[in-house]
């Protein structure tokens, strides 16, 4: 009697250790799939209903262009500059200088004040200089100090600077009334508008037509997605 319980003790320790284990790996798969679905989710493109509109945005490239690619960018930004060093020289070679598409940039305001001068800069310049917008553009990207850019070092006066070396005759006051508008504040919160409308949470998002690319420094992934919608 002894010897048998003390079997049926062993053979159902032994079945325990069996469901045990078998638990412990089911857990183990299920923590590896979830994973594995979260890293896919990361890496997928995000498809809204509609394209970014850029009324009322500055638009870079031939009006009748089949894909819009569209920047949200901020001046404060240092991955915006590499961005703009890196992967807009190719972009523009490759699809809006041949007219497969145009190019728009929108602000986008995460660092605080000094986002929202950059922003009000870009905006007051857009309107009153449209053909020096984008020289404008790039120059202001290009006064990003290369240590410590989260300082402020986006002020009025810089901006105003900037804007100088752009365009020799500036009117600096008048630009200066400008970044103080209204007017001014309500073309930049259209683009707050526009970016809360496609949950932009990082700088650069770029969008092409309805899509927004997961990684904004891969190449491939851009141009495969202007591909598909040249199609
Ligand atoms: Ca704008």
């Amino acid at each position: 009697m002894v010897a048998q319980a003390s079997r049926n003790k062993k053979g159902k320790g032994s079945r325990n250790f069996v469901l045990y284990t078998a638990i412990i790996v089911l857990i183990i798969v299920l923590l590896v799939v979830i994973n594995q679905v979260q890293k896919k989710e990361e890496g997928q493109n995000d498809h809204f209903a509609s394209a970014p509109s850029t009324e009322s945005q500055p638009v870079l490239g031939d009006a009748n262009a089949k894909v819009s690619i569209v920047e949200f960018g901020d001046y404060m930004c240092p991955t915006c500059m590499y961005w703009g060093e890196t992967i807009w020289p190719q972009l523009q070679k490759e699809f809006v200088d041949t007219g497969k598409a145009t190019f728009s940039y929108v602000n986008v305001d995460f660092h605080a004040q000094p986002s929202v001068t950059g922003a009000l800069a870009s905006e007051s310049i857009f309107k009153s200089h449209p053909d020096k917008f984008w020289d404008f553009h790039k120059a202001l990207f290009a006064a990003q100090p290369t240590a410590e850019h989260d300082n402020n070092w986006l002020t009025e006066d810089k901006a105003v600077e900037v804007a100088k070396s752009v365009i020799p005759d500036l009117d600096e006051a008048a630009l200066r009334t400008s970044m103080n508008s209204d007017e001014m504040k309500e073309q930049f919160q259209l683009d707050k508008q526009l970016y809360q409308d496609f949950n932009v949470t990082l700088t650069p998002t770029i969008m092409i037509n309805e899509t927004k690319i997961a990684d904004p420094l891969d190449y491939a992934a851009i141009k495969a997605a202007i591909e598909a919608s040249l199609e």
